[in-house]
């Protein structure tokens, strides 16, 4: 199906890397394995989207001093303010790229504890409804469901699960290890978390970070010796790598709680919708793929997303149209991210390129890159992904 996030896989149990657990992912520390002695003083993050947050987060709660630069003065530039947060690893990445799916279910298995240190950030494991309306739908889906190893579900069994589904909707399944989380309430604690630390600017050069002694104030003032670069898309006009926005629209209905239960992925008649229910009563409605980077919202776009949506879920008819955004996804030609070193005297790192499952991927990128720069050295798991794949 083409969808943000797609369906679950094969990869075995090593998928994790092994690695002692980190307590907090946020406040916590893991100076055991982390010799700060030898790690950068001063590292600066270009980028206050959820990947650059997260990131400085786990670098500052290992005792690091950071710095964040985000442009948008409210912070609300990135992907991640248009994003569902549906958690979901394995479907098609597991028929592109086998490495990605690896990553994928390892971030999955970080997403508990990672949401436990944050708080109330909306993380939900209720899982995820796959549903077929017409028999073409049936077709395209089973082919999925097959590769996830999903029971079929017929229509009623479906409704019996949601009954807010419209009884047209011919099958279905059900997809117990794809969960949801408020991407909008994440970045709220760690933008929080990281009070003091995050810097209201635009670099358009990273050569701007030594020209006037780094980050500005305090204890983070000077030249870094690491800079991290987090821009989502726009990490390709910083650094020369192949990443390209990657538009996508987004729906967002509110109405009172309770209509549905389960994250809904679905087709009706062609068209791919996903719906993500919050507690509060809003749904969000996603999304379009469209291979463009302007930021308007279409007639056409709004008009598929909610057809599809009132195809599959009626009810849905009497909830406000509350919000359209756009954003843009940061693809990179293999739709894998880019994690690691720049270039070989090791002072740039990329964390970027993470494309539909940015969200998904915000804990272990987090990890990765923090034992990266703290330590030297390279989780495995990274051999995959390094910038060094589209050179
Ligand atoms: C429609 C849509 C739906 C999605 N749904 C999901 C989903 O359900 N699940 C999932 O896992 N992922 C989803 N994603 C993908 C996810 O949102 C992205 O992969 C993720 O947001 C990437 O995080 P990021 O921090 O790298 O980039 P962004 O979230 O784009 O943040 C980058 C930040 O860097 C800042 N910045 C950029 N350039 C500069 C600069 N030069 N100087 C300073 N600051 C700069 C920006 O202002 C922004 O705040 C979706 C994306 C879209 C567009």
């Amino acid at each position: 199906m083409n969808r943000d996030l797609a369906a679950s896989s094969a990869a075995g149990p090593d998928a994790v890397p092994d690695r002692a657990p980190t307590p907090d992912p946020v406040a916590g520390t893991d100076g055991a394995s982390t010799p700060l002695s030898a790690a950068p003083r001063r590292i600066a993050v270009v980028g206050g989207g959820i990947i650059g947050l997260a990131i400085a987060a786990e670098l500052s709660g290992r005792g690091a001093d950071v710095v964040v630069y985000e442009s948008a003065p409210d912070g609300t530039g990135g992907a991640w303010h248009v994003a569902a947060g549906m958690l979901a690893p394995g479907g098609e990445s597991a028929f592109e790229y086998p490495h990605l799916t690896r990553l994928l279910e390892a971030g999955q298995e970080l997403w508990p504890s990672f949401a436990a240190g944050l708080g109330d950030v909306g993380y939900d494991r209720t899982g995820t409804l796959s549903l077929a309306l017409t028999a073409d739908d049936v077709a395209e889906a089973a082919r999925e469901w097959k590769h996830q190893k999903l029971t079929p579900l017929t229509g009623s069994q479906v409704r019996d699960l949601e009954a807010a589904i419209s009884p047209r909707v011919r099958a279905g399944a059900f997809a117990a290890a794809e969960h949801q989380v408020d991407p909008r309430k994440v970045v709220a604690v760690l933008r929080d978390r990281l009070a003091g630390r995050i810097i209201t600017r635009e670099i358009t050069d990273l050569s701007e970070l030594d020209a006037d002694g780094g980050s500005g104030t305090g204890a983070s003032a000077g030249r870094p010796d690491v800079i991290i670069v987090a821009a989502g898309h726009r990490t390709g006009a910083l650094t020369g790598l192949p990443i390209r926005p990657v538009k996508g629209q987004v729906l967002r209905l509110r109405g009172e709680p309770g209509l549905l239960e389960h994250v809904i992925d679905g087709a009706a008649d062609g068209r791919h919708v996903y719906l993500v229910p919050r507690a509060d009563g809003e749904v969000v409605v996603g999304a379009t793929q469209e291979e463009r980077a302007d930021r308007m919202p279409t007639a056409a776009g709004v008009h598929d997303l909610l057809r599809a949506a009132l195809d599959l879920v009626p009810g849905l008819a009497e909830h406000e149209l509350a919000e359209v955004t756009v954003g843009h996804r940061p693809g990179t030609p293999d739709n894998a991210p880019i994690l690691g070193y720049l270039d070989d005297d090791r002072r740039v790192v990329v964390a970027a390129g993470h494309f539909r499952n940015g969200i998904l991927l915000a804990p272990i990128t987090a990890r990765l890159i923090a034992d990266l720069v703290l330590t030297g050295s390279a989780d495995p798991i990274l051999d995959a992904f390094g910038p060094g794949r589209f050179r």
